[in-house]
């Protein structure tokens, strides 16, 4: 018999009723140290006092209001992305995937008005992730996530990552945009090297088509900067965000230039909820602390501290681990035993990881994690490889 939640997740055995900081408090009182953080979400921690302020401020005063009207706390929020980045406006969505679905349908509506509305394919590469609609599966194209969902949204142009003599030539008449993660997230914590980066960007210059970058997983402090594309010193026409931004509440967004979004007029696109006032109001508090410059040097410092501290991991147990990479707080260690194995060895340690693709664990904890606990943390993922037995 069907369960009444829709089995489409393999669930731990794990029910967690309280978070504190990097931690995670079990129903039998356990006490998990959180370097997950509701992958990548939870960007400051469980129940952080300034975000816990914003949400129940916002609650007593109002929740609701639909984008009918204006929003001070969403103009609050669209104000400080645009004065932090790139960006000249901001769409709200409430996930990664609705942000997928408007920078599909802005990069297309583009080409359309500029009078080319046979510009409408989008470059992906193998590996990557956008979201589980009809237009994020389509986009990332693996068979795993596409398979009996057809007909697929077409316009989408699959590439193998990292293959950099396919790309050129794939570039066509009909070429609206080119989609990439700048550190691939659920593909296995794959970045993008900087001068990858940088040569997309001239590409795309060179070609006259729209750079999209989905920083839903590896954005809003992630890698030790704001965003990671700005390690390249480079920056995209649109931009995805999703996960930290919210840090727990559920909220996402679109950045762009106002050049890429100047075909999205009154009535093209819409939303319910995005931007409500509790998701801007929460947003705003993570972002005030995120986009911080001592707050990101602290964030480089323990990423450095927790990178060597895997490296040495990964050579007490060669047998168990193969490499550690990544960018900042977003780590990932390749396995040479079952990736999974790890995740659920780390459960019995108290340790929370969440598996990747390419047999990696990641590790994603939140930016505000102490040194105490990363080596807490290292601590017991060196208990979980030496009771897998290697
Ligand atoms: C998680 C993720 C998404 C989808 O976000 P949801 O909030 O789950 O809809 C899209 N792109 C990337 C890179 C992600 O990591």
């Amino acid at each position: 018999m069907i369960t009444s939640v829709l089995p489409t997740y393999n669930r731990a055995p794990l029910t967690f009723v309280k978070g504190e900081g990097a931690w995670l408090i079990e129903a039998d009182g356990r006490r998990f140290l959180d370097l997950g953080a509701g992958i990548a979400v939870n960007a400051l921690g469980h129940a952080h006092p300034a975000l816990t302020q914003a949400l129940t401020d916002q609650a007593g005063a109002l929740w609701h209001t639909s984008n009918l009207y204006h929003i001070p706390q969403q103009q609050a929020l669209a104000d400080k992305l645009v004065q932090a980045t790139f960006a000249d406006t901001v769409f709200f969505t409430n996930s990664g995937t609705e942000a997928c679905e408007l920078a599909v349908k802005m990069a297309r509506k583009y080409w359309y008005d500029k009078g080319q509305p046979d510009k409408v394919d989008i470059i992906t590469f193998s590996g990557s992730f956008h979201g589980r609609s009809s237009a994020g599966i389509a986009a990332a194209g693996s068979e795993k996530m596409t398979k009996g969902f057809g007909p697929l949204l077409p316009g989408f142009v699959h590439l193998p990552f990292a293959d950099h003599d396919a790309l050129e030539p794939a570039i066509t008449d009909t070429t609206a945009a080119i989609l990439m993660e700048p550190v691939q997230g659920e593909g296995g914590i794959i970045p993008v090297p900087d001068q990858c980066l940088k040569g997309l960007r001239d590409l795309c210059d060179q070609k006259g088509i729209l750079l999209i970058l989905d920083e839903v997983q590896c954005g809003v402090g992630r890698t030790g900067k704001l965003f990671a594309h700005e390690w390249a010193g480079i920056a995209p026409e649109i931009m995805m965000v999703a996960k930290g931004i919210g840090g727990g509440f559920p909220l996402g967004c679109v950045l762009a230039t106002e050049d890429a979004a100047s075909g999205m007029t009154a009535g093209t696109h819409g939303s319910t909820y995005g931007g409500n006032p509790l998701g801007c109001a929460v947003g705003c508090a993570v972002l005030d602390i995120v986009s911080d410059v001592d707050f990101l040097a602290d964030v480089n410092r323990k990423a450095g501290l927790l990178r060597q501290k895997l490296e040495g991991l990964v050579a007490s147990h060669p047998d168990v681990f193969e490499t550690v990479r990544g960018a900042g707080l977003m780590l990932g260690i390749k396995c040479k035993v079952a990736c999974g194995d790890v995740v659920s060895g780390g459960y019995a340690q108290q340790v929370i990881t969440v598996p990747a693709a390419d047999n990696t664990v990641r590790l994603l904890p939140p930016l505000n994690i102490t040194d105490d606990e990363i080596a807490t943390a290292v601590d017991r993922l060196d208990a979980t490889a030496t009771a897998l037995g290697a």
